[in-house]
């Protein structure tokens, strides 16, 4: 009868809405929400997927790289906070513009991005890492009048059939940014 019908599409209404939360919950633990980036967790289990892709077959070159923004928060002292959130959509647009289908790039902290290169060795991860340098210290952010660069430095390391986990990955292409930073920031350096 009537009231069974209307029952059922009540029922039918609850299962697309309980699928369509789960769905929004997964794209909110899988995407960063202010870029739309793979977040943290995402990229890190892109990361294992490749260690156990090296370790199958340790002649492939996988590399990742490290970037973190220079003085960023020069930027949110100077224009505020809401300024500095558009200068980490301006980067990662740029970044996913830069990056081929086959790489992926995460936000894995608050103004530090890692782009993982499979297939890629390390002097090409290299050029390519010098190429996003150059990129983002050549292109400002634009707000209306005013015009706010920025650079980045970046390590980078490659995968070793020796790595068990991302831990020892992120923290090689750690030490390299953080020699990048020593050295005068605007640079990239190789673990
Ligand atoms: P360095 O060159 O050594 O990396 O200097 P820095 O100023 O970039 O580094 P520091 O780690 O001192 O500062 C990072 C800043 O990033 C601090 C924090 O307020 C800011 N930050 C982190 N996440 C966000 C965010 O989501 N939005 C904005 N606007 N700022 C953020
Ligand atoms: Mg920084
Ligand atoms: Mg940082």
């Amino acid at each position: 009868d009537g009231k069974t019908v209307i029952g059922m599409f009540g029922i039918s209404r609850d299962i697309s809405e309980s699928k369509r939360r789960e769905d929004e919950l997964r794209t909110m633990a899988t995407t960063d929400f202010l870029t739309g980036l793979a977040s943290r967790r995402d990229f890190i289990d892109d990361l294992n997927r490749q260690i156990a892709r090296v370790q199958r077959s340790p002649q492939i070159n996988t590399c990742l790289l490290m970037t973190d923004l220079d003085f960023f928060k020069r930027v949110n002292d100077a224009y505020g906070h809401a300024i500095g959130d558009a200068m980490l959509q301006h980067i990662s647009g740029l970044m996913k513009s830069e990056i081929r289908r086959v790489d992926s790039v995460g936000r894995i902290g608050g103004e530090e991005f890692a782009i993982l290169m499979p297939d890629t060795p390390l002097a090409a991860a290299h050029a390519f890492a010098e190429r996003i340098r150059n990129k983002v210290m050549q292109t400002p952010l634009c707000d209306k009048d005013k015009v706010i660069p920025i650079t980045v430095s970046i390590g980078i390391t490659q995968i070793s059939c020796k790595d068990q986990s991302f831990d020892s990955v992120f923290e090689r292409a750690d030490r390299a940014l953080y020699q990048a930073k020593h050295f005068g920031r605007n640079r990239v350096e190789l673990a």
